[in-house]
C-alpha cells in the first residue's frame, strides 16, 4: 500500500510518501506554481523510493495549493491534516499550535485525532512565518538565523503587531544602537504572545504540541513555553506534519 500526502503551502511544498511503515519526505520552495510543486514532488517522491504513478493507492492534498494538484485522490484541510499527524507522532497531546508561512492556527483534538476546535489567525501576518521572514530580512539574516542571535536577557519591546509598523520599528531601533539580539528576542516574544492569546482563549489541555516551520525556530518555542506555563513540544519533522497527516488519511481511507 502505498500513500502520497502533499501539503502545498504558502512557501514550501512539503511531501510524503508512506510504503508499509517506510517512510520518504521532501521538500520545495512552493514557487510561482502549486500545482507543479506538487507535480514535481510527486515524481520526486516515487523516483527516491523506487515506485512508479501506477504503484500508489492514495494521493491526498492539503495546504494553501490543494486544489491546483490535479493528481491529488481528494484534498483535506490543513487542520484536519496536522491533527492525524500530530495524533500519529504524540497520542496524549489534545493542543496543538501550527505556525506556517501566511497563518497560525490552534487545534483542540480528542483522543482519536479528530478535531474538536480551532481558532485561526489568517487575516494579516502578525504571528505567523512570513511576519519572522520580513523581519529577518530587515535584520540582515536568513530566517533559520533568528535563534542564533537572540538576547533573551535583554528583550527589546516592539510595540507593532502590523508587519509594515513593526518592519519600520525595528529598523528604527538599529539607528537607535539597539542590538539585534535584543530586537530579536523581542519579535519572538510578539509572535509567542499573539498565539498563545490565541490558544488561551480557545484552551488548552496538557502539553501543547508545535508544528510547521516557524516550531524550527527554538525562540518561538521558548517564548510559547513561557507564555503558555507549559511545556511545547516540537516534533522532529514539524514541517513536515500536515503531509504526514495526509499520508496517514489517505491509508485511513484505503484500508
Ligand atoms: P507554509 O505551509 O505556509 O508554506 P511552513 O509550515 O512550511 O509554511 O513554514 C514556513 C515558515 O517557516 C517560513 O515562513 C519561515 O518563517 C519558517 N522557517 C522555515 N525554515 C525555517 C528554519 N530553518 N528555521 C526557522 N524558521 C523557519
Amino acid at each position: 500500500m502505498i500513500s502520497i500526502g502533499l501539503d502545498i503551502g504558502s512557501v514550501a511544498a512539503k511531501g510524503v510518501l508512506i510504503q508499509e511503515g517506510r517512510h520518504y519526505q521532501m521538500m520545495i520552495p512552493t514557487s510561482w506554481s502549486p500545482r507543479t510543486a506538487g507535480e514535481q514532488l510527486i515524481d520526486d517522491l516515487l523516483q527516491r523510493s523506487g515506485h512508479q504513478h501506477h504503484d500508489v493507492h492514495s494521493i491526498v492534498v492539503t495546504g494553501y495549493g490543494r486544489v491546483a494538484v490535479l493528481e491529488a485522490s481528494r484534498t483535506v484541510t490543513e487542520i484536519k491534516c496536522h491533527a492525524r499527524g500530530v495524533a500519529e507522532l504524540y497520542p496524549q497531546i489534545r493542543t496543538i499550535i501550527d505556525i506556517g508561512g501566511q497563518d497560525s492556527k490552534v487545534i483542540q483534538i480528542d483522543s482519536q485525532g479528530r478535531v474538536v476546535d480551532f481558532a485561526m489567525n489568517d487575516k494579516c501576518a502578525a504571528g505567523t512565518g512570513r511576519f519572522l521572514q520580513v523581519m529577518a530580512n530587515a535584520l540582515g539574516l536568513d530566517v533559520s538565523e533568528l535563534a542564533d542571535y537572540e538576547n533573551v536577557e535583554q528583550a527589546a519591546t516592539i510595540n507593532s503587531m502590523c508587519t509594515v509598523f513593526a518592519e519600520s520599528e525595528i529598523i528604527g531601533l538599529l539607528a537607535q544602537g539597539v542590538d539585534k539580539g535584543s530586537i530579536i528576542a523581542g519579535l519572538h516574544l510578539s509572535v509567542g504572545n499573539r498565539v498563545a492569546a490565541m490558544a488561551r482563549r480557545l484552551g488548552i489541555s496538557g502539553e501543547v504540541a508545535f508544528t510547521g516551520g516557524v516550531a524550527m525556530n527554538q525562540g518561538v518555542k521558548r517564548s510559547l513555553e513561557q507564555e503558555l506555563g507549559c511545556a511545547v513540544l516540537v516534533p522532529e519533522v514539524c514541517q513536515f506534519t500536515g503531509a504526514l497527516g495526509a499520508a496517514l488519511i489517505g491509508l485511513d481511507v484505503v484500508a
